[in-house]
């Protein structure tokens, strides 16, 4: 037996100061039966709340629902405003006893996972005057229902319309979950028929190289759906990767653990693929660092040691992961899951979310005290889905941005060359100035124009 004293070297005068490990909380996963503080999950046992089938039965779909759940966690003043969040809301509601459980129930106006998925009536604030409910144009860009074919060798293909969990900041609200009291939504459901077509197209377009396979979400598919799409899929020549998108392992990773059939479908679909040359990954969507726990860790190692690729896609929102210690956090955790963090989204224009819109200033200001936390691999690109169809352009790449009226332009050569694209900041965050203006309907215009004035010149 070795003697670790006698192996601890002395610190050389250029070393680091070592770090306490005590200090590396990204390590320190939540474990135990921490459900059981929520009144109505008390008496569920751990083999019971890793079934994936209790999970979907028991998700909360309406606010009576939850609050029955809740008991006396929370105060009327909450519950009522609850109610009236969940009436004014235009994405439905549905959150699982497992996302129910990391909620700090104590704390419920500033938790984290609360904001995104449980809408409060006195947190919310009128849409931006330029937002549209297809704020990316989908649906414009798509050749066939639920296919969207925007860049030169990438399709997306929305497979379903449902998904494990309701998400408020939803770029999808218009299409995702069932119909709201203020929204009637673009369905795309799982027909065969659509399928077949989608397929058809892809199969006749030779440029088309990369397919995402999303919805709704590749959860909610059935074993022989992730088949059958993943083999109709490699079957076709060109097609040299598929990405299946998926929220689950942020909100229900106990199906990874528990749906042997649907992760054994999966890892065939990568292991055919792999034979074929062809590259299989799954792309999922941590937001926070809280939602990565025990039981996720124990998901992405089956999946790590399935061989199969896992990467991120988280989205950035205020008083979600807007500050650097939890984007730093966020992105530290996601590395000691094996799952790599490769997009950090700014906030897509969408409808009833505005309070979790931040500046582009905050997307740029992070990724410059991410940026060196750890490896370059492991370093998130922050990004802006540029309204109207340009795409994902990297954050600091746009050609003017305008810190008083809250306008940034943007321009996406190899997607549509000579367009340009603007993005709008979040009017409340504005300085007094551009709030003044954005008042004013008959400024709106103009505030656009001279952006793109300025972008012209810039780019001259
Ligand atoms: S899981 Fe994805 S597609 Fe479904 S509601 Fe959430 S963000 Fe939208």
């Amino acid at each position: 037996m070795l003697n670790p004293a006698v192996h601890i070297l002395p610190l050389h005068p250029a070393a680091r100061p070592p770090v306490d490990e005590a200090t590396l909380v990204h390590k320190q996963m939540l474990r135990g039966p921490f459900w059981q503080k929520i009144p109505a999950y008390r008496d569920v046992d751990e083999k019971t709340f890793l079934d994936h089938h209790w999970q979907a039965k028991h998700s909360i779909t309406n606010a009576d629902k939850l609050l029955r759940a809740l008991g006396d966690l929370v105060s009327p003043k909450f519950v009522e405003d609850a109610q009236l969040g969940f009436q004014r809301a235009p994405m439905s509601v549905r959150v699982s006893p497992y996302l129910l459980s990391l909620i700090d129930w104590a704390n419920p106006y500033t938790d984290p996972l609360r904001i995104q998925f449980v809408p409060l009536a006195s947190r919310l604030l009128p849409d931006h005057p330029k937002l549209g409910l297809d704020s990316l144009g989908e649906r414009a860009d798509a050749p066939v229902p639920g296919l969207t074919h925007r860049y030169v060798d990438k399709a997306l293909f929305l497979a379903l319309d449902t998904c494990p969990v309701d998400c408020r900041f939803c770029t999808r609200s218009y299409a995702v979950g069932i119909d709201t009291e203020e929204v009637e939504k673009f369905h795309v459901k799982a027909h065969a028929d659509r399928w077949a077509k989608a397929f058809a197209y892809i199969g006749q377009r030779g440029e088309l190289e990369d397919i995402v396979v999303s919805g709704g979400d590749a959860y909610q598919l059935r074993a022989e759906q992730i088949s059958e799409i993943g083999d109709s899929l490699l079957r076709i020549p060109h097609v040299r990767r598929i990405r299946y998108a998926t929220k689950g392992p942020a909100v229900m990773p106990q199906k990874i653990l528990t749906d042997d059939a649907w992760t054994d479908a999966l890892t065939a679909v990568v292991e055919k693929g792999r034979k074929l040359h062809k590259e299989v990954v799954l792309h999922t969507h941590f937001n926070h660092p809280m939602e990565i726990t025990g039981i996720t860790e124990d998901a992405m190692n089956k999946l790590f040691e399935r061989g199969i690729t896992v990467r991120n896609q988280a989205v950035l929102q205020r008083g979600v992961n807007d500050t650097t210690a939890v984007m730093r956090m966020l992105v530290k955790r996601l590395g000691h899951v094996n799952v790599h963090p490769y997009y950090v989204y700014q906030h897509d224009l969408v409808r009833g979310v505005e309070d979790l819109r931040t500046p582009l200033q905050v997307a740029l200001d992070l990724e410059k005290d991410v940026r060196g936390s750890t490896a370059g691999f492991n370093t998130p690109t922050f990004v802006v889905d540029a309204p109207g169809g340009g795409g994902k352009r990297d954050a600091h790449s746009y050609e003017h941005y305008d810190r008083t009226t809250g306008v940034s332009v943007y321009t996406a050569p190899s997607v549509k060359p000579g367009s340009f694209f603007t993005y709008f900041d979040p009017i409340d965050r504005l300085p007094e100035e551009g709030q003044r203006r954005w008042a004013d309907a008959s400024e709106h215009q103009k505030m656009i124009d001279e952006a793109l004035a300025e972008a012209r010149r810039l780019q001259r």
